[in-house]
């Protein structure tokens, strides 16, 4: 029998492998508390965990966290860490400091095959799901070597956001024990108010959530209209927007805020206009209850596509806002490290040929193309 892992379980999973070694509930409480809070890396390290369970552990159990690749440190405090998952793939997770919080941005997949058209990872293509190991090893490290750096062994990271490398809801086993863990007081006792999922509208799993976890939800949505998100979220065309927001509507009824945020992503001259705004207007206000997150767009050389300007981001927001929405503009953060929204891009050994795809399929809506020598780059 190979050794597990044992950062793939929450409280639960190991209490079920520590009753296979013959041991009880508060032993599973003990390491867990061990490894989550405390960071141990070494069975030897437990003091207060018996001689008998430690020596049992060796052997059949281990600690396994992810190799780091590399670290890149923004002017404005922002850490991006690229991670090691074999194979050729790395996965990338991102520090973000404010006053008030501290965010850490999770991958759930190395790479994503929904292929959204504006989004780095989903040029990338897909190779494969994370393991629970690999999400929750993400939230350890960086809570652990931040405590370390800063000298302190107070909590660092108040708020986890599923919206790093790939589809959450697309590695939905995976995903859940990974949320508990973060979840849970024994763990990192975030509060479900401060865990969100990010995502682009797998309608089942959605519902399943609901059951299973319910957490904050963000929905990318970026367009208000099918035809247009057909275009931008492929995956639209199998859960239109109509059933995508009957779900969201229903995911109320258990979440822990009393809205769903929508994700919209900025095009230049794509989903920007007035009228879009208009449509925007008309599809959710009495409808549902939502805030509106504006993502000024971050561009990437192969995307082929512009960031609105920021008059028109605000233009669009006070619309918004005049219709009764509440909406905010996201400030864009580590973008001179390449951490911001849709710029992760680890390394992905493609199984899809996502990038071939969206070379044969150009968009069909009207996409206003970078006027030559322009820089890709944004600059704030
Ligand atoms: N797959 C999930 C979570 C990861 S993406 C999802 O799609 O929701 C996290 C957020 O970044 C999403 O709202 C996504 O639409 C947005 N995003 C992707 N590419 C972007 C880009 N180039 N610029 C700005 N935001 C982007
Ligand atoms: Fe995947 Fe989200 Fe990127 Fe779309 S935006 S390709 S769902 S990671």
């Amino acid at each position: 029998m190979s050794a597990v892992n044992l950062l793939d379980f929450d409280l639960e999973g190991l209490a079920a492998f520590c009753e296979q070694l013959g041991e009880k509930r508060f032993r599973a409480t003990q390491l867990f508390r061990w490894i989550h809070q405390k960071g141990a890396t070494d069975f030897e390290q437990m003091s207060d965990l018996a001689k008998s369970l430690r020596s049992k552990l060796q052997g059949v159990a281990t600690l396994t966290p992810l190799t780091v690749i590399s670290e890149h440190v923004s002017s404005d405090g922002t850490i991006k860490w690229l991670f090691d998952v074999g194979q050729g793939n790395a996965i990338e997770s991102v520090y973000i400091p404010e006053d008030d919080r501290a965010t850490l941005c999770v991958s759930s997949q190395a790479g994503c095959a929904v292929g959204c058209r504006f989004c780095s990872t989903g040029h990338q293509g897909f190779s494969r799901n994370l393991t629970t190991g690999e999400i929750t090893a993400q939230l350890w490290f960086a809570e652990h070597t931040l405590r370390k750096r800063l000298g302190t062994s107070d909590r660092i990271i108040s708020n986890v956001v599923m919206m790093g490398m790939g589809e959450p809801l697309q590695n939905y086993n995976a995903l859940v024990p990974a949320l508990k863990t973060m979840l849970d007081d024994h763990g990192y006792g975030l509060s479900r108010r401060r865990v969100t999922v990010s995502t682009s509208g797998v309608v089942p799993m959605i519902e399943r959530l609901m059951a299973d976890c319910p957490v904050a939800l963000a929905v990318s949505l970026h367009a208000p209209n099918d035809p247009l998100r057909d275009e931008l979220v492929p995956l639209n065309k199998k859960y239109p927007i109509a059933e995508l927001l009957d779900t969201c509507r229903a995911y109320l009824s258990a979440a822990p805020r009393d809205f769903i945020t929508f994700e919209y992503c900025m095009l230049d001259g794509v989903n920007d206009t007035p009228e879009h705004a208009q449509q925007l207007i008309q599809l959710v206000k009495g409808k549902i209850n939502c805030k509106l997150n504006l993502i000024p767009f971050n561009p990437f050389p192969q995307s082929g596509l512009r960031r609105s300007d920021l008059a028109r981001v605000q233009q669009f927001g006070r619309e918004l806002q005049d219709a009764g929405i509440v909406t905010t503009v996201r400030k864009t953060r580590g973008d001179d490290i390449d951490a911001a929204c849709g710029q992760l891009a680890g390394e992905v050994q493609d199984r899809t040929n996502a990038r071939d795809r969206m070379l044969r399929q150009p968009v069909a809506v009207k996409i206003s193309l970078p006027k030559p020598g322009e820089r890709h780059r944004s600059g704030h």
